[in-house]
C-alpha cells in the first residue's frame, strides 16, 4: 500500500485493506495551539501524524486516522491564535471517529496523543468505550508521567544542560520539528523559556494560571541548540518507548 493514512486512500482500497487483515486503527489526537516563538501552531499535529503512521509500520496490519485537532489547550489560549475544544466536545469527537471505524470493521482502536493536555481525557474515552464495546479492544498509548521520564532521559543521553527538554517548544520537539517539518521551524527565534523541572506545582500552576504564568514566551524548555539529527534520535527513541507500550496490548 502507498500509504497507511485513511484520509489519503481511497474506499476500495479501505476495503481491500480491511479484507487483508488491517483491523487495527490509530487515532492520533493533537493540537492547534502556541509553541513559542520557535514553532508553528501545527506542531503537535505534525508529529502525532509522523508518530502514528511510524507506529502503523511497527505493528503491521494497522492504519491511521486524521488526526484529531484542535485538542484540549485552554491553557495556551492567552496566546493569539490557540484553539481549544470543550471536554465534551473533544470526548464526542473520539468517540465518533470510533463509531464509523467500527461500523466499517475495525477491531481495535489505539488512542494517542502528541499533546499533554489530551492525556487524562483519552484515558476516561478509553475506558468509557471499552465498556460500552466489550467485544472490541481499546488500547492507550505510554502515559504521560512515563513520556516526561523518557524526555529526561534522552536529555541526559544526548548531554543536555538540564531543563533543555522541558516539554513544550523544547529542545526535544523543536528538534523533531526540524526533522520532520523543517518549515514550521523558526530558529532565529529560539531561545530559552522557563528552564526548570516540570514539577507538578509548575504543572498546577500553568493549567490553573495558563502558560504566559509559568513562561512569558509559551516555551518550557531551551530551543536554543535544537538540531535536527539530534531530533531523529530524540523521535526514534520515543517512537520505540511508544510501539513496546501497545504491541503487547494488542490481538496481534
Ligand atoms: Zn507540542
Amino acid at each position: 500500500m502507498s500509504t497507511l493514512l485513511l484520509e489519503e486512500m481511497t474506499w476500495p482500497e479501505i476495503k481491500t485493506a480491511l479484507e487483508n487483515g488491517y483491523r487495527t486503527v490509530i487515532i492520533p489526537s493533537g493540537s492547534i495551539e502556541q509553541h513559542g516563538p520557535p514553532l508553528a501552531q501545527i506542531s503537535d499535529t505534525t508529529i502525532g501524524e509522523a508518530s502514528a503512521l511510524d507506529l502503523a509500520k511497527r505493528l503491521g496490519k494497522t492504519l491511521v486516522a486524521p488526526v484529531i485537532r484542535p485538542g484540549l489547550s485552554d491553557h495556551h489560549l492567552a496566546l493569539p491564535g490557540s484553539l481549544s475544544l470543550r471536554p465534551q466536545i473533544f470526548a464526542g469527537l473520539v468517540e465518533d471517529y470510533i463509531a464509523c471505524y467500527k461500523a466499517h470493521g475495525f477491531k481495535q482502536f489505539i488512542l494517542i496523543s502528541s499533546h499533554g493536555g489530551n492525556f487524562s481525557a483519552l484515558d476516561d474515552i478509553t475506558a468509557k468505550m471499552q465498556e460500552k464495546y466489550p467485544n472490541l479492544k481499546f488500547v492507550t498509548g505510554l502515559p504521560l508521567p512515563d513520556l516526561i521520564n523518557l524526555l529526561a532521559d534522552m536529555e541526559r543521553e544526548e548531554n543536555m544542560p538540564a531543563g533543555s527538554c522541558g516539554g513544550h517548544a523544547c529542545d526535544y520537539e523543536t528538534s523533531v520539528m526540524l526533522h520532520l517539518a523543517p518549515q514550521h521551524v523558526r530558529m532565529a527565534e529560539a531561545k530559552a523559556g522557563y528552564v526548570g523541572k516540570p514539577t507538578p506545582e509548575i504543572l498546577d500552576r500553568m493549567h490553573q494560571k495558563g502558560i504566559t504564568a509559568v513562561s512569558a514566551s509559551g516555551v518550557l524548555g531551551d530551543p536554543g541548540r535544537a538540531d535536527a539529527e539530534r531530533g531523529k534520535r530524540y523521535f526514534e527513541k520515543e517512537q520505540e518507548a511508544i510501539y513496546r507500550a501497545i504491541r503487547n496490548k494488542l490481538d496481534h
